[in-house]
């Protein structure tokens, strides 16, 4: 059972709690909480994407109440990686909370970015954490270590306190050849296990996947095989935010004499803070222009949109409307990237553009064309045997990844790994890991400038013109009900376009009828009329269509009783 937030019991003060309010029994959306002596800090503040179910809206974000409530309390936020289920929800939710931020130089820049993007936010406290030297945040010190991932300047965070350390895994995964940033350092990991750790909160999106998740190193030797004796153009699309991708494509481009060109504004955005917080060096790419004159055998495209966005390069590319590039029969499309559950099909069509045209497809069914950046079950069974943790705490998933992660930990050993869910309250120490209550949380749409609860009568209201329109109805009457003029009657989403005009004089007779009935038999008032009429129209509607549009009639009322 959720508890109001004004009825939340009263937190004992030196326990440390954990309270996860987005990403835990879902994927994206992370924002999590640790709460000791009365003060707390968060980890991450992420977006995920809406489905159709709610329409207008694309982003949701984590419903940041209890954290806003007790806003006083907050020390600061802390950003592990600059993936957008990490930092994507700051611009709609820091100006509630006002917090310091940290975050290291490449996040930063795109954290900034993002933030310059929206004018009612100016001059965050953004600290950048640029080595491991310890932040004091009241009764929590946080130590950012070195983690590799499929983004640059991936961390985990060491979190000590007097009752304990944790350790925050972040996304994760143990790459020995990363391409780009320091490999995971067994020894760190291994001295932090040696000195306790209370418990490891920790990423289970590859939980259920057996072995080892895999090298870039293994994508860049597939890359310089494709790239060899191929004619035409090349066009490769993957994750924008993966660097060390992006790195292996060019310098396997340049080692066959090819150009490369990058195609969609969030390559560009990635590739220029690489550039600008110097995780890499100046490559050599051109830009669309340029690359538009290169022979196809000179050329590789690489492309946003591996997830078949309709509005990305990639899309543009298969539906023949880029401004500038074209793809020709005999030209090959490489996805380096898996497909997102829920993007099945928008990727099929994309796919189904590409094939029409002759377009050969490389997918990640082809061994060694992609890599997942979130660890497989043996590499989250060798981070705990350096870590040894007593608890395990699985987030960063849906229910089945928490459970498998949950399975990984309790089989290695691990004492207690309980299954939590967004808005429990965990108590972590001292004594038995146990959920003391659990509050309210949850998602807001972002709609516009406004944040809505996703079940807000807006979003409502929406769904339902969606699924069955509306009709208009609105005249002028006199206070006695003499009706003067026309009965004016439109629809939207609920005609077809034969029967429009024949439909509409039979609901303009049958609302007549009823406004002249009731000033004959002197019975006419306002609201009583106007729901007779929304009624009959509402059976008239079921009758002919078998649907149910909304109905919304309005009476204008004239001062006067007689014209
Ligand atoms: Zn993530
Ligand atoms: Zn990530």
């Amino acid at each position: 059972m959720q508890t109001n937030l004004s009825e939340v019991p009263a937190l004992s003060d030196d326990h440390i709690y954990f309270i996860p309010l987005g990403g835990t029994g879902e994927i994206g959306m992370n924002l999590n909480v640790y709460q000791l002596n009365n003060s707390l800090i968060a980890v991450d503040l992420g977006m995920t994407f809406a489905d159709e179910s709610l329409p207008g809206i694309d982003l949701l974000v984590p419903d940041p109440e209890y954290l806003v409530k007790n806003k006083k309390k907050l020390l600061g936020l802390l950003i592990t990686h600059a993936h957008e289920d990490h930092i994507g929800a700051i611009p709609y939710i820091w100006p509630e909370l006002q917090c310091p931020i940290y975050a290291t130089p490449f996040a930063g820049e795109l954290i900034s970015q993002k933030c310059n993007e929206f004018s009612n936010i100016e001059n965050i406290p953004l600290n950048i954490v640029s080595n491991s030297k310890p932040i004091k945040l009241g009764p929590f010190e946080i130590s950012y270590i070195p983690i590799t991932h499929s983004i640059p300047e991936a961390r985990s965070l060491q979190i000590k306190t007097h009752l304990g350390t944790l350790v925050h895994t972040g996304d994760w995964k143990l790459d020995k050849d990363p391409l780009i940033g320091p490999k995971t350092k067994e020894k760190t990991f291994r001295t932090i296990g040696k000195k306790g750790v209370i418990a490891v909160i920790g990423d289970s999106t590859n939980a259920p996947q057996e072995g080892w998740s895999g090298s870039e190193l293994t994508v860049k030797k597939t890359f310089l095989e494709l790239f060899q004796n191929k004619k035409g153009t090349i066009a490769v699309t993957h994750f924008s935010s993966n660097i060390a991708r992006l790195v292996s494509i060019i310098s396997s481009a340049h080692s066959v004499n090819r150009e490369v060109v990058l195609v969609g504004r969030s390559l560009k955005k990635y590739f220029n803070a690489a550039k600008k917080t110097g995780v890499i060096k100046d490559l050599r790419v051109l830009s669309e222009e340029e690359g538009k004159n290169l022979h196809p055998d000179q050329i590789i495209l690489v492309c946003t949109g591996c997830q078949g966005e309709p509005r990305a390069a990639m899309s543009k590319l298969a539906g023949e409307y880029h401004p500038c590039l074209s793809l020709e029969s005999g030209d090959t499309v490489i996805f380096s990237s898996k497909i997102i559950p829920g993007n099945e099909k928008p990727i099929a069509v994309l796919k189904n553009k590409l094939n029409q045209k002759g377009i050969k497809i490389i997918d990640e069914n082809f061994k060694g064309i992609h890599v997942s950046g979130h660890p497989h079950k043996d590499e989250i069974k060798e981070l705990y045997s350096w870590l040894k943790p007593k608890a395990v705490i699985p987030v960063h998933g849906e229910n089945r990844h928490l459970q498998s992660h949950s399975n990984i930990a309790l089989d290695a050993g691990i004492q207690t790994s309980p299954i939590i869910k967004n808005g429990d309250i965990l108590k972590i120490a001292p004594g038995k890991v146990e959920v003391v209550c659990s509050i309210q949380s949850g998602k807001l749409a972002v709609d516009g400038s406004r944040l809505l609860k996703v079940n807000h009568p807006s979003i409502k209201r929406r769904n339902k013109l969606k699924e069955n329109g509306i009709v208009l109805v609105a005249m002028a009457i006199t206070k006695t009900g003499r009706l003067l003029g026309e009965v004016s009657i439109t629809g939207h989403g609920i005609f077809d376009s034969e029967d429009e005009t024949l439909l509409i004089n039979k609901a303009r007779i049958l609302a007549m009828r009823i406004i002249n009935e009731d000033k004959k038999l002197s019975i006419f008032c306002a609201q009583n009329t106007k729901e007779k009429i929304r009624l009959a129209l509402k059976k008239f509607f079921k009758d002919h269509y078998n649907k149910k549009p909304r109905i919304e009639v309005q009476l204008i009322l004239t001062k006067h009783t007689h014209i």
